[in-house]
């Protein structure tokens, strides 16, 4: 099966010890059984102490240590797997994070925004429709709805810079038939929602359909991040119905990005990237989150 990428993934590389919201720091990383076997075979150095450092509760994982850090991020923020073995040593979850797979008849990889170079990267990248072949991968590629077609209209309508991007963003509620809903009952799904952090839902509860941030650069920014959103949510829809709901999230989406701009008075990429970073983690990054606000 062919994979397939946007553009702009090629431009995405990890920062390590750079990176301020360490995808190292507060995951339990589970280690998937390859790599422990390899781990068992490890008999001196570094890799000796590795399966000392993994919990085998339930799904072997891990396990945190002080300030919920993985055992193996160093005092620099460097992976020890990496310096002493290699990337070839690393478990499924930290070599792919954080890249996603969708199979829609072919396989597509993303990177996910809750990576706040990944957010970065999204953020800059005009250039979003473009999606190129980057390989082969093992699978089936048999769909019953081909939602990848549905996403190449819907991008031409979000990239047409002959409209404001209101005025696509109009076009968009208006063809697909999607009502934005009042404020009050998205507040409350907002509510409901399970948080990493308490103060994300405070951030969250400034959501109004009606803050929109007046500015073209901010604009740029909320179209690649409703782009970002409908290629990882909108493009595994399994029939109309389901690709409206998944399009009407992505939507909501970007109106709680608007918002948050507007709360915070974020303009640099940096301010809006982080805020982008929030959502992900809080709402994509949870599946309960994520159905609740879909269907
Ligand atoms: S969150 Fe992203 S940039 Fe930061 S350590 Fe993880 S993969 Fe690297």
């Amino acid at each position: 099966m062919k994979l397939y990428a946007p553009k702009y993934y090629k431009n995405f590389k990890c920062i390590a010890d750079k990176c301020t919201h360490s995808c190292c720091v507060g995951w339990e990383i589970d280690v998937d059984e390859v790599s422990l076997e390899k781990y068992k075979q490890l008999t001196c150095g570094y890799g000796a102490q590795i399966l000392d450092t993994v919990s085998f509760d339930e799904v072997p994982h891990f396990k945190l240590g002080t300030g919920e850090r993985c055992p193996h991020l160093d005092e620099n923020g460097l992976c020890k797997i990496i310096c002493n073995l290699g990337e070839g040593y690393l478990c499924d979850i930290c070599r792919e994070h954080p890249r996603f797979y969708n199979y829609t008849g072919v396989c597509e990889v993303g990177i996910g925004a809750s990576c706040e170079e990944a957010a970065r990267v999204i953020l800059s990248s005009p250039d979003y429709a473009e999606i190129e072949e980057i390989g082969e991968v093992d699978g089936i590629g048999e769909v019953d709805f081909n939602a990848r077609d549905e996403r190449a209209k819907i991008y031409g309508v979000l990239g047409d810079k002959s409209l404001s991007y209101h005025a696509r963003l109009e076009e968009l509620y208006r063809r697909y038939e999607i009502d934005m809903g009042k404020n009050e009952e998205w507040l409350e799904k907002i509510e409901s929602l399970e948080y990493l952090d308490a103060s994300d839902k405070e951030l969250f509860l400034n959501y109004s359909s009606a803050c929109r941030p007046n500015s073209t650069d901010t604009d740029e920014y909320l179209e690649r991040f409703l782009a970002y959103l409908i290629y990882r949510h909108a493009t595994e829809a399994e029939d109309g119905e389901d690709l409206r709901s998944r399009l009407s999230f992505s939507l909501f989406c970007e109106r709680l990005l608007a918002s948050l701009i507007c709360t915070k008075g974020a303009k640099t990429i940096n301010e809006v990237a982080a805020l982008a970073r929030i959502i992900s983690e809080e709402i994509e990054y949870s599946d309960d989150n994520t159905l609740s606000l879909m269907y």
